[in-house]
C-alpha cells in the first residue's frame, strides 16, 4: 500500500469576508500546531487568499484555491492565473468541484486542462468527481465516474501521476446532510483507484489520495475514515467552524 498520509481540507465556498477568514485561521494555527500525520489544508476565497496565506506562514496547515483559469494569463475578464496562485504559494487548487460543473459549466475537458496548468504551474490539483441523485438512481454512478476521470485526469506524466488528489463527491451529499454510508464511498473510491491504476499502473494508484466530500461532521468523520481507500475528507459546512475543523482534523 502506498504511503498515503490522510489530507483534511475545508472548501470555505462563497463564504467569509477577509478579516473573518483571518480571524478563522487565527484560531485553527494555534489549535493544530502538534497535529502529526495528517495534512491540513484550507480553501478561502479568492479574496481571502493572500491574507490567508500570510497569516499561515510558517505553519503546518496549506493553502489552496477553490478554482483557476486554464490560461496563464490575456484577456479574460474576471478569471485567475494559475500563476497568481502560484505567486503567493498556494500549495493546492479544487477543480471540477460539482458547483462549478452544475452552475459555471465546467466539464471534463475544462477540468483537464485546469489540471495539467495547474501542475505545470506547480500547484497540486484536486480534482473532483461524483454522480448526481438521478444518475445514481438510473445506475449510472460507475459510467458517469468513469467518464469523469478518463477525460478528466487523462494527459499526466512523471512524478503528477503520483501527487494528484481525487475528491469523490456524490451531488446528492453535498450541503445535504445526507452522507454515503462509508460502504456506499469505499466502493467508489476502489473504483475510482482501479480505474486510476489502468490509467496509470499499479505504484501511482497505490501513491494518490482519494478525499470523500458531502457531509462530513465531526461525528461521522471517524467511520469514514477506517475504509481502506478513503484518503482524507474534502469538507463544506462543517470547516466554517473553528471547533468542528479542528475536531475533524484530529478524528
Ligand atoms: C464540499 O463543498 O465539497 C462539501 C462536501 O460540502 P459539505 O461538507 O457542506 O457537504
Amino acid at each position: 500500500m502506498g504511503n498515503r498520509v490522510p489530507l483534511i481540507a475545508g472548501n470555505w465556498k462563497m463564504n467569509k469576508t477577509v478579516k473573518e477568514s483571518v480571524e478563522l485561521v487565527s484560531v485553527l494555527k494555534q489549535k493544530l500546531t502538534d497535529v502529526k500525520n495528517r495534512e491540513i489544508l484550507v480553501c478561502p476565497s479568492y479574496i481571502s487568499l493572500y491574507a490567508v496565506k500570510e497569516a499561515l506562514k510558517n505553519t503546518n496547515i496549506k493553502v489552496g484555491a477553490q478554482n483557476m483559469y486554464f490560461e496563464k494569463s490575456g484577456a479574460f475578464t474576471g478569471e485567475i492565473s494559475p500563476l497568481m496562485l502560484k505567486d503567493i504559494n498556494c500549495d493546492y487548487v479544487i477543480i471540477g468541484h460539482s458547483e462549478r460543473r452544475q452552475y459555471f459549466g465546467e466539464t471534463d475537458e475544462s477540468v483537464n486542462k485546469k489540471m495539467k496548468v495547474a501542475f505545470e504551474s506547480g500547484i497540486i490539483p484536486i480534482v473532483c468527481v461524483g454522480e448526481t441523485l438521478q444518475q445514481r438512481e438510473k445506475n449510472e454512478t460507475f459510467l458517469i465516474i468513469e467518464k469523469q476521470i478518463k477525460i478528466g485526469v487523462a494527459g499526466l506524466s512523471g512524478e503528477q501521476m503520483k501527487k494528484l488528489v481525487i475528491a469523490y463527491e456524490p451531488v446528492w451529499a453535498i450541503g445535504t446532510g445526507k452522507t454515503a454510508t462509508p460502504q456506499q464511498a469505499e466502493e467508489i473510491h476502489a473504483f475510482i483507484r482501479k480505474l486510476y491504476s489502468e490509467l496509470y499502473g499499479k505504484d501511482a494508484a497505490e501513491d494518490i489520495r482519494i478525499l470523500y466530500g458531502g457531509s462530513v461532521k465531526p461525528d461521522n468523520i471517524s467511520e469514514i475514515m477506517k475504509q481502506p481507500n478513503i484518503d482524507g475528507g474534502l469538507i463544506g459546512g462543517a470547516a466554517l467552524k473553528a471547533d468542528d475543523f479542528i475536531k475533524l482534523v484530529n478524528y
